[in-house]
């Protein structure tokens, strides 16, 4: 087995403006993975992910995926290369069915055979988004809305799906039924990069995790080394 991460990130640099944000981030995943990315609010998580897509430009450092360099590339260039990003709030088509807004994910790739028989995975994957397909995707829960999301990023076939705060506005239940899928996501193949607010959850389901504080990754570990560092427990279990 190979022990090259399948996404490294090495001195990643960015911000709005002449603001700063990121002040070179290290972090590395390997292929088959489920790493979380964990921080108080303002520490840069959704910078680096958008940072990762292309959305915000790098200023400096680079992000490779299976070696490939993607600093500087485009967002489409990026999900074309196998990075898929799963936005805060969902950000789905409201008034577009929920199969529809599934399809949008795939507008990368050739409407054919393939892709049919991603769509039917992904609505076996999901049920309540097969009962629902043909409704307009404002009209779900907000715990669909997010299964309607994550679908959409699993039709552009990601070598890596990156999910900014799985669970926020949730109720428990829903966060568990997500949890239980984005397991059976990574299961059948695809790497995941998450960022979540509950420290608890996302140790739960992560292989590994990264602190990041004010634009720095300060620890890294696995769950019970990141769930017993004083540090964690102190600033986000409240232990
Ligand atoms: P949260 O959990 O609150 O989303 P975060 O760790 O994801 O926090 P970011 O959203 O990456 O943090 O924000 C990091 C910093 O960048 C914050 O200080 C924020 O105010 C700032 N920031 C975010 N977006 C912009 C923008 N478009 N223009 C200027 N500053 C921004």
């Amino acid at each position: 087995p190979s022990a090259e991460p399948i996404l490294k990130v090495a001195g990643l640099e960015a911000g709005y403006g002449d603001i700063q944000i990121l002040w070179g981030v290290d972090l590395d995943v390997m292929a088959g993975e489920i790493v979380c990315l964990v921080g108080s609010n303002g520490a840069g998580k959704t910078t680096l992910l958008k940072t990762i897509s292309g959305l915000v430009p790098a200023t400096a450092g680079s992000v490779r995926l299976d070696g490939a360099e993607l600093a500087g590339a485009a967002p489409d260039a990026v999900l074309a290369a196998g990075i898929a990003h799963v936005p805060e709030g969902r950000r789905l088509f409201r008034t577009m069915s929920v199969r529809d807004n599934l399809l949008m994910g795939a507008y990368l790739r050739p409407h054919d055979a393939d892709l049919d028989a991603d769509l039917d995975r992904v609505m076996t994957m999901f049920p309540r988004l097969a009962e629902r397909a043909r409704q307009d995707a404002g009209t779900l829960s907000g715990g669909e809305q997010q299964m309607c999301a994550i679908g959409r990023g699993i039709m552009s076939r990601p070598k890596v799906l990156m999910i900014d705060e799985l669970s926020l506005g949730l109720a428990p239940r829903a966060v568990e039924l997500l949890s239980e899928t984005l397991v059976e996501v990574n299961r059948a193949g695809t790497t995941i990069l998450l960022i979540e607010q509950d420290v608890m959850t996302a140790l739960e389901i992560s292989d590994r995790g990264f602190v990041l504080d004010r634009g720095r990754v300060v620890m890294s570990g696995t769950p019970d080394v990141l769930a017993e560092a004083p540090e964690v427990r102190e600033a986000y279990i409240g232990a």
